[in-house]
């Protein structure tokens, strides 16, 4: 790991409430694990943890679900005073853990693994602390803690020890990146694809990123963000548990899933204009509304994805598109804005954006191609002027096949292990949504997720649910990940 010992010093940072604060986690940390270690006895030997993989896990879940920097609702936003109480309590379960703890120069919070093999290639396991405005408990903090309590089960058999590689546990500081609007600041420092000109976003209020690593006793200068930079040999792969946020698992009737990439994005802003006019006056054939040249576009945009077999052809043979290629393509147009935006107005000017996502970049550039090609026709059929601006581009990140196959393999393995009856294959999943594994795919091919279900499909709300059993479902599957790494 590069410069270990700088991030080590980034741990003698905290200050002396801090580290009163941990010694009595720490204190109550053990009376919990001496309980703990007699009710995993109380498993019958059947090696399924239940104290420790689902009660202990979730009551986690929901200590941490409680600390926000709101009144009455879920908000932790990159190294906001929640943030920092969240990465301490998390710090206090990492040592519980048996594993050795510091917060780089990012604010991400790290627990390795004390092996014999100290210099071999690094399992990280990660996923994020922030969140959301007006969040659920489960996104980000699910996987930390799955992880984390993993690893317990490890420490208490007497197998972390014969681990053959360290494994390092990474609570990544902003995920979401509500504040700066910019994501994956602690996983893609770590991945080394954070440029220095990050530091210098600043939020609505003017404060940069700089400014508040400084409040919070960070160096933050081009060098300090070099230092988080792990090196890509020194990693043999990235795993992430996290919930689906979406409904297939649930559909399927499917604790858990594998993923097999997450979808590439393209994100636009079409700008439709056409003449102002009073809503009385004027000929409907004499118009040219922005507004309804608009609504076309937009419908078209939904036929184009909803019906992509219409459009294109699928042959292997041919070099077309595989039916694969786009199946789970999403199209959506979620901001909408209109001038002068009166009812008794025609209006002059339309602006939208359009969110286009698939797992194959090609498929997605041909639809992006495709529809750019309709809206420049279908707004000179309508006399209206249209301009479509590219605002974001993001390439798919796809999860490495043999990993996949391993995560799937334990998937299986701690299913069958469960007393609910499930049957059939382990559901294979692509995500729609961004993940810290997409920037951590720049720092090693080797990446793997495993996906967990969800009420109804609902993320980024209060009303997101797990239960427990697939808490348990998805530490026990990770557990079985690990004995894959440990000498027998
Ligand atoms: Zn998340």
């Amino acid at each position: 790991m590069a410069s270990l010992s700088r991030k080590l010093s980034s741990f003698s940072l905290l200050d002396g409430s801090r580290a009163l604060t941990f010694s009595v986690s720490i204190l109550l940390a053990s009376l919990l694990i001496s309980g703990l270690e007699v009710g995993s006895g109380e498993d019958g030997g059947d090696e399924l943890f239940p104290a420790i993989l689902r009660d202990e896990a979730v009551s986690r879940i929901n200590q941490l679900g409680k600390i926000s920097d709101a009144d009455g609702y879920l908000e932790r936003t990159f190294l906001s005073p929640g943030s920092i109480r969240a990465t301490d309590l998390i710090m206090s379960w990492m040592q519980d853990a048996g594993l050795k703890t510091w917060v780089d120069q990012m604010g991400n919070l790290h627990g390795r693994t004390d092996t014999v093999n100290a210099t071999a290639e690094t399992l990280l396991i990660g996923s994020h602390l922030d969140t959301v405005v007006d969040a659920g408990k489960y996104d980000g903090s699910l996987g930390i803690i799955c992880a984390i309590s993993a690893l317990k089960v490890l420490r208490i058999k007497g197998k972390l020890e014969k681990l053959y590689r360290p494994v390092e546990v990474i609570a990544f500081s902003d995920e979401e990146g509500v504040r700066f609007q910019s994501t994956f600041l602690g996983s893609a420092a770590i991945a080394g694809i954070l440029p220095p000109t990050a530091l210098q976003i600043s939020d609505k209020s003017g404060i940069t990123v700089q400014d508040v690593l400084r409040e919070n006793s960070f160096e933050a200068t081009d060098e300090s963000l070099v230092w988080v930079k792990y090196n890509p040999k020194s990693v043999w792969g990235y795993v992430e548990v996290h919930i689906e946020q979406g409904p297939v698992l649930e559909t399927l009737g499917y604790p858990l899933g594998v993923v097999k990439g997450i979808a590439g994005q393209t994100r636009l802003k079409v700008e439709v204009s056409g003449a102002q006019g009073h809503a009385g006056t004027v000929p409907m054939l004499m118009r040219q509304d922005s507004m309804a040249a608009a609504a076309e576009l937009i419908v078209t945009l939904e036929t184009l994805c909803k019906y992509p077999d219409k459009l294109f052809a699928y042959d292997e043979q041919c070099g077309f598109f595989e039916k694969e290629s786009l199946a789970g393509l999403v199209c959506t147009v979620g901001e909408i804005s209109c001038w002068p935006s009166a009812s008794n107005v025609i209006p002059g000017q339309v602006n939208f954006t359009v969110d286009i996502r698939a797992i194959d970049d090609e498929a997605r550039k041909s639809v992006v191609s495709e529809f750019s090609n309709q809206v420049y026709r279908k707004c000179e059929q309508r006399m209206v002027n249209c301009t479509i601006k590219h605002k974001h581009d993001a390439e798919a990140a796809h999860c490495d096949s043999e990993l996949t196959l391993q995560l799937k393999h334990a998937t299986s393995s701690a299913l069958r292990k469960m007393p609910s009856d499930i049957h059939g294959d382990v559901p294979i999943l692509m995500s729609g949504a961004g993940h810290d594994a997409m920037a951590m795919s720049h720092l090693t091919k080797q990446v793997g997720m495993l996906f967990v279900r969800c009420r109804g499909g609902i993320s980024h709300s209060p009303e997101e649910s797990v239960l427990d059993d697939d808490v348990w479902a998805a530490g026990l599957a990770l557990l079985q990940f690990l004995d894959q790494h440990v000498n027998q």
